[in-house]
């Protein structure tokens, strides 16, 4: 089985500062990887690399076979154009710590904008979609609310369903529940847990560790722009080989 996503030797540098220093990570289809590590330590820098958001200096990440930003024609790498790169985007889903939901519409408006705007779907297909959406994080009646009427924690849910109107291959999340208030922490993480389920390939950024233990298939520990470690929940979070893991981990639990 080929892996979904595929980083080799990810370097990423802003100015002088080195942020990724070679990182080699896959995912298979289907599971889920939770990203744990120190602030600063490029966690968030990795998942805007694999979402275009930043661009790589060297090394090749490969998303479903396809690498991303480029073309490769013999040993020569092509850069895509906009719109390849925009094709490659709409695969990949990603929910941010902050919510970013459309202020001036509703919950079930935000969760159809992109398949009408970007896909040019038919607006009463996305309907029914969006409605099934919001069911199922939770929010069947809350379709007509507009994000100042939500908590954080249901606007968070809206922008989970609004990453899944365009089908991803494959959701990010980076730090989904960290701006939120701890009553409101559970049903974000009883979302992310029954996507799981159903079999969503997942990068997961968290400080979550419990949610790690339970639903992460592969723990990835992050520090100064390395993989320090990496491995099943029970080693990295359960049984820690490395010094650098065992201190953070003593910090977060
Ligand atoms: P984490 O998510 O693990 O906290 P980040 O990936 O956000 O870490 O950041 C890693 C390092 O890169 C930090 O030192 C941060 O200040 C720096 N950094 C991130 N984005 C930028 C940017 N756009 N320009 C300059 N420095 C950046
Ligand atoms: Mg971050």
């Amino acid at each position: 089985m080929t892996p979904l996503v595929q980083g080799q030797g990810i370097h990423k540098r802003f100015g002088r500062l080195d942020v990724l220093k070679g990182i080699d990570f896959e995912v298979m289809p289907q599971e889920v990887a939770c990203v744990i590590g120190p602030s600063g330590s490029g966690k968030s820098t990795l998942l805007r690399c694999i979402n275009h958001l930043e661009k790589i200096d060297a090394g090749r990440l490969f998303v479903d076979g396809q690498l991303i930003g480029y073309r490769q024609r013999g040993e020569k790498l092509y850069e895509l154009r906009e719109r390849e790169i925009a094709g490659q985007r709409r695969d990949i889903g990603m929910v941010f710590q902050r919510f970013n939901l459309f202020p001036h519409m509703t919950a079930l408006e935000n969760v159809m904008e992109a398949p009408v705007q970007v896909r040019r779907e038919n607006r009463d297909s996305v309907r029914q979609r969006s409605r099934e959406l919001l069911d199922r994080v939770g929010l069947a009646d809350k379709e007509k609310a507009y994000p100042a009427q939500l908590s954080g924690g249901q606007q968070q849910r809206v922008a989970i369903a609004r990453a899944l109107a365009m089908q991803p291959k494959l959701m990010l999340f980076d730090e989904p529940t960290s701006a939120l208030d701890p009553e409101l922490v559970g049903d974000v993480l009883g979302v992310m847990r029954q996507l799981a389920q159903d079999g969503m390939t997942m990068i997961v950024v968290t400080h979550e560790m419990q949610f790690a233990r339970e639903v992460a298939d592969k723990v990835l520990f992050m520090d100064g722009g390395v993989v320090v470690e990496e491995g099943t929940p029970e080693q990295v979070v359960g049984n820690p080989s490395h010094e650098r893991t065992r201190s953070f981990l003593a910090r977060v639990l």
